[in-house]
């Protein structure tokens, strides 16, 4: 076998295939916390949903159907977009935390994102308009 044969065959089989997106990653990460954890708790619970978790994402990744798992992927991460963001670029969600703070419009539930440290303000929704106060 030929050098880079196996990267070669790697790339022609993930083609058509979903390959790694955030409900996969998600999946994996939440995996390998419940196997950290289960090292303390050994119980045969845990490793059974962490090896499903695991199976799940690797299912994911293989799957051909893109259809589907795109729009299981976009339900997840309207769901979790904040968490999402942190596994995108933790480095970058880790700064902007700090910079900023993510306010729900008690109105319509658009999520708000205003600047940290300037005490009692006024926030105006940008969807509805609706004002409302919050503290940062
Ligand atoms: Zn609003």
């Amino acid at each position: 076998m030929a050098k880079g044969d196996f990267s070669r065959k790697a790339a022609d089989w993930m083609r058509g295939r979903n390959g790694s997106d955030e409900l996969g990653t998600m999946c994996v990460i939440v995996s390998l916390i419940l196997v950290i954890i289960n090292i303390f708790l050994r119980t045969l619970f845990l490793s059974l949903v962490a090896l499903a978790l695991m199976a799940y994402a690797c299912w994911r990744m293989s799957s051909k159907n893109l259809e589907a798992r795109e729009s299981e992927n976009a339900t997840f991460v309207g769901m979790f977009g904040p968490l999402a963001r942190w596994l995108r670029n933790p480095a970058a969600a880790v700064g902007e935390s700090r910079t900023y703070k993510h306010l729900k419009c008690p109105e319509c539930g658009q999520r708000v994102r205003v600047p940290r440290k300037k005490g009692k303000i006024r926030v105006t929704c940008p969807s509805c308009h609706e004002k409302f106060e919050a503290r940062t």
